[in-house]
């Protein structure tokens, strides 16, 4: 119960801290924040006195000694796992620490500035990558990432912090922002729930914690002043709402309601081992999605009927680097492995948008989901695009493997892309490496575009994947990843709702399959509209597999088809909401 307001920010009856931000995943956590800031910006500035001089001069040849030992191991690794290109990287990385006039500059402010050693570091890797990220050659300002990235690499050496992160237990992360690349090389095992002040429902964040099964909320103005690292936060994902410190009372009823869920979640998962099929019996085909060979064997276990959804961007994320084709193919190899057989569907690399490996956004975009993604840089740069259809086409000999293209906006984007896959193809035959010549590559349907040619595009490929995430955000004009606008972001718009039923007629009148792996298929409450409008095979994360099989087991065809009917000519998002019994308010 809140007694006194202000702004996302109330006070229970005890007067402790509330949270309010936007649900983004379902779930109860009670554990220690862990703030996650940049590094460079959160450095005590601490004035030391002549006496302190040696001391810190000697931290910081001590931590550049690590870092270099750790740059010069990376390099060597990486140029025997991927070649010389790639670990060369680390080499630069290791060269900006031997910069006399850098030194010199942190060595001044140490002793003549009287500042500690991790600050002067802070300070002159910050001046760097200013000069650098303000340069016209595009070259120079990528390197403002290096430097940043090496002067964090420093610091975290004096500080004896790994990754920013001073706990040892789990913990919920607090941040302003996370990227897909902020989570990707972080200790998953050891977070519990994650609070931001930017980000909407469908953000990586957001579907990265639906699919960890954590509990999630985003739109918390201001949240890096109002928690602590280390203070204990109370955090209900369904509701959006995290208590800041709370009374013993408080922590016993989350613990409750915490130990409730997992309960309900273990009675939910019995029916994983009950038949995909609605009450009349026709089969739905339910998927996975997927970012990592460690998801496939879990969605094995899970008894997915095979992967539809693997993106590939998250397994290049995790190693930050794009990866070459021996270091691909096995990493493909380990999925399709993993899924003995039933299907895995790879899709190409998606970057841009939200989603960057290495420097963030290095195109400096104003609307990057409008710009330089997906498809469109890999049409541009096709050594990228053929090493990854070769790597595809190599794990295609060892199970049953789809190619999938993102981003597809027009059916000459398609030609484009078939006719680069049919290149890697011809190069394999004349090298006598085996691949699946039946292999299938079908295009996702996520820009109304392709929805409006879904028919043409469907006769030019093998299956259609209509991607929601995207869909909503384009056909709505309401980004995916912004809090400001999370309200507007409905799946159940019924202009979606058209371009969806638009796109399932489109792949019928070519007779080819359609699926959707967007989150909307694994939110209970739209699988009935879903299977109404004709859909037979969804995709979702992991976590969400049980839950939506027992959303289909609940469906009776009829009455979805009628529910469909219905929502399609709806004028509304909120009529249709109400349709679906949604607290649409
Ligand atoms: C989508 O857009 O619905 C989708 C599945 O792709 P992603 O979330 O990776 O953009
Ligand atoms: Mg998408």
């Amino acid at each position: 119960m809140s007694v006194s307001s202000r702004g996302n920010e109330t006070r229970d009856t005890e007067g402790r801290a509330v949270l309010h931000g936007t649900p983004v995943s379902p779930g109860i956590a009670v554990a220690p924040a862990f703030v996650y800031g940049d590094i460079l910006d959160e450095i005590e500035v601490r004035r030391i006195d002549a006496s302190e001089v040696d001391g810190e001069v000697a931290r910081l040849r001590d931590a550049i000694a690590l870092v270099k030992e750790e740059l010069l191991r990376d390099a060597r690794h990486v140029s025997q796992e991927l070649g010389q290109g790639e670990g060369d990287v680390f080499l630069v990385h290791s060269m900006i620490l031997e910069d006399r006039s850098v030194l010199a500059a942190i060595l001044d402010a140490i002793r003549n500035g009287h500042v500690n050693a991790e600050a002067a570091v802070a300070e002159e890797m910050k001046r760097v990558a200013g000069v650098l990220s303000s340069s016209a050659d595009r070259y120079l300002r990528d390197r403002a990432y290096d430097v940043s990235d090496i002067g964090k690499r420093v610091i975290e050496r004096m500080l004896g912090v790994w990754a920013h992160c001073p706990l040892s237990q789990p913990m919920i992360l607090v941040a302003k922002e996370l990227r897909a690349s902020d989570t990707a090389s972080m200790d998953r095992g050891r977070i519990l729930g994650f609070i931001t002040e930017l980000g909407g429902t469908e953000s990586h964040a957001a579907i990265l914690a639906r699919s960890l099964g954590v509990p999630a909320m985003a739109g918390v103005g201001g949240i890096l002043d109002k928690v602590r690292t280390g203070e204990i936060v109370a955090l209900d994902g369904a509701l959006g709402v995290g208590i800041v410190d709370p009374s013993a009372d408080t922590r016993a009823r989350y613990e409750r309601m915490r130990e409730a869920e997992a309960r309900e979640r273990h009675e939910l998962a019995s029916v994983l081992e009950l038949p995909s099929v609605t009450r009349d019996g026709t089969e739905i085909t339910l998927m996975s999605n997927i970012g990592s060979s460690e998801e496939a064997r879990q969605a094995a276990e899970l008894g997915a009927d095979g992967i539809g959804l693997l993106r590939s961007e998250m397994v290049f994320m995790s190693a930050n680097l794009f990866l070459d084709e021996d270091a691909q193919f096995e990493a493909y190899r380990e999925a399709v492995e993993a899924m003995a057989g039933r299907p895995v569907t790879i899709r190409t690399l998606d970057v841009g948008g939200d989603k960057f490996v290495g420097p963030e956004n290095p195109f400096h975009e104003h609307n990057p989901n409008l710009g330089y993604r997906s498809t469109r840089v890999l049409l541009d740069r096709p050594d990228l695009l053929l090493a990854q259809f070769r790597a595809i086409l190599r794990a295609s000999a060892l199970g049953t493997v789809r190619i999938l293209l993102p981003m597809i906006s027009s059916v000459e984007e398609l030609r484009e892309a078939s006719r680069r896959l049919d290149e890697a193809k011809s190069e394999l035959r004349r090298e006598g490496i085996a691949f699946d010549e039946n292999i299938t590559a079908g295009v996702m349907i996520e820009i109304p575009s392709a929805a409006m040619v879904a028919d043409r595009l469907a006769k030019e490929c093998d299956f259609l994947s209509i991607g929601t995430n995207d869909l909503v955000q384009y056909a709505l004009a309401v980004d995916r990843g912004s809090s400001y606008v999370s309200r507007l972001y409905r799946p159940h718009d019924p202009s979606v709702l058209a371009l969806i039923a638009r796109a399932v007629e489109g792949a019928a009148s070519a007779g080819k399959p359609i699926s959707l792996c967007g989150e909307m298929a694994g939110t209970p409450a739209y699988v009935p509209l879903l299977i109404g409008l004709g859909l037979r095979e969804l995709s979702v994360s992991n976590s969400r597999l049980p839950g939506t099989k027992k959303a289909i087991r609940d469906v009776d065809l009829a009455d979805a088809v009628s529910l469909a009917n219905e929502a399609v000519a709806a004028s509304t998002a909120g009529d249709v909401g109400a349709l679906l019994g949604l607290d649409d308010s």
